[in-house]
């Protein structure tokens, strides 16, 4: 059965005379210290001496190098990028754990396939948002949160599920439901979603461009089409509030039909083997030694691969739309794609 915790499951007291450590100051780092700090706990930050550095000093926190939090602090919650928290660990933060300590997780990554190995006697516990981390500050600060997956890798000093829905209530996830889960079952899900879903999804917008501007059809119109419009946005948001299916009523008759008979011309009993081997993958750890491996070899490979995407015709015209258009959301993104045209 699902367990969902809320505010009344939570007691922000077991945190009260407790510092903690928030290590980095990115999206989940920021976001999680304003909103354990506005919580009433005591924040201090951990940093490399640079902007995130600054950014932290401007907001209002103590920073300190790395170590430093990492020994005055009760709770150490690990938030700079999965690939680069082992080595941080083993040179900053290791030593400092002990009895008493708790050693917290944004994600089960590096806890899954044992690339952190905390000592026995410390508290290791995951709080999870399902939420990038602006929205969960925006939600914070509007009075609601963003969902979060809470579970306890070691309970040492018997604590720690305390401890870990007390974070979840510090950045606002018990406001509307904390569900308990595992390491495991955190970090195979989100991977999975990742790399099935999310990957996908691009590779598909890309490859239906391709058709219909080889077709003879106007880049700009197809973008449109595609999801410069906006109209992708609303149909995420009916899937997520009326479900995958119930929102298909917003769309015309002669959509749905071409919709239902063709999807599984493309997404077949195929998809599912390569579905499931992508699991496999994911959890023998193959994909995780993978990616480990190009860590090490300096992100060459993913370097080339975001090299091609961004040089991809596509990103021209994606420019060219957002020059002539004047949709309030094609102007809301500062970065992306910029190639010659
Ligand atoms: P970010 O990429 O935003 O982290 C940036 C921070 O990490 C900065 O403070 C940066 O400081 C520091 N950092 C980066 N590299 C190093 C390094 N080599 N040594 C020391 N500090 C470093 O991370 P996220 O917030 O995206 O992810 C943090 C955790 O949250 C991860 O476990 C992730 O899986 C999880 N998570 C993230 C979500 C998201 O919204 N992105 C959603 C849910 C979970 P510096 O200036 O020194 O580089």
């Amino acid at each position: 059965m699902t367990r969902v915790y809320y505010d009344s499951d939570a007691d922000l007291g077991v945190l009260q005379n407790k510092t903690l450590a928030v290590i980095g100051y990115g999206n989940q780092g920021r976001a999680q210290a304003l909103n354990m700090r506005d919580s009433g706990l005591n924040v201090v930050v951990g940093n490399r001496r640079d902007d995130y550095w600054n950014l932290a000093t401007r907001d209002g926190f103590k920073v300190l190098s790395i170590a430093e939090a990492a020994e005055i602090a009760d709770v150490i919650c690990m938030l700079i990028p999965d690939d680069v928290q082992p080595p941080v660990y083993d040179q900053f933060i290791k030593t400092y754990l002990g009895r008493g300590k708790t050693l917290d997780f944004a994600s089960g990554y590096n806890l899954y396939f044992s690339h952190i190995l905390p000592p026995e006697e410390a508290d290791v516990v995951m709080v999870a948002p399902k939420m990038i981390g602006q929205s969960v500050r925006d939600l914070y600060v509007k009075g609601s949160g963003g969902p979060a997956l809470v579970g306890v890798q070691r309970n040492a000093s018997g604590w720690a599920h305390q401890t870990a829905l007390a974070i979840a209530k510090a950045i606002g996830a018990t406001r509307v439901g904390a569900i308990e889960s595992s390491v495991e079952e955190e970090t195979i899900t989100d991977l999975f979603a990742e790399q099935t879903l999310d990957g996908p999804f691009l590779l598909s917008m890309q490859t239906a461009f391709d058709v219909l501007v080889d077709a003879g059809y106007n880049p700009e119109v197809v973008l449109l089409e595609l999801y410069s419009s906006g109209e992708v946005i609303e149909v995420l948001k009916d899937i997520v509030t009326a479900g995958l299916y119930r929102q298909l009523d917003n769309h015309s008759t002669t959509s749905q039909y071409g919709q239902l008979t063709r999807a599984p011309m493309i997404v077949s009993q195929n998809t599912k083997t390569i579905y499931q081997q992508i699991l496999d993958d994911i959890k023998n750890g193959k994909f995780s030694e993978e990616w480990e491996l190009e860590r090490e070899a300096g992100y060459s490979k993913l370097t080339q691969l975001k090299k091609a995407a961004l040089a991809h015709r596509i990103n021209a015209a994606e420019d060219r739309i957002k020059r002539k258009m004047r949709l309030s959301w094609l102007s809301e993104t500062g970065e992306g794609g910029s190639s010659s045209e």
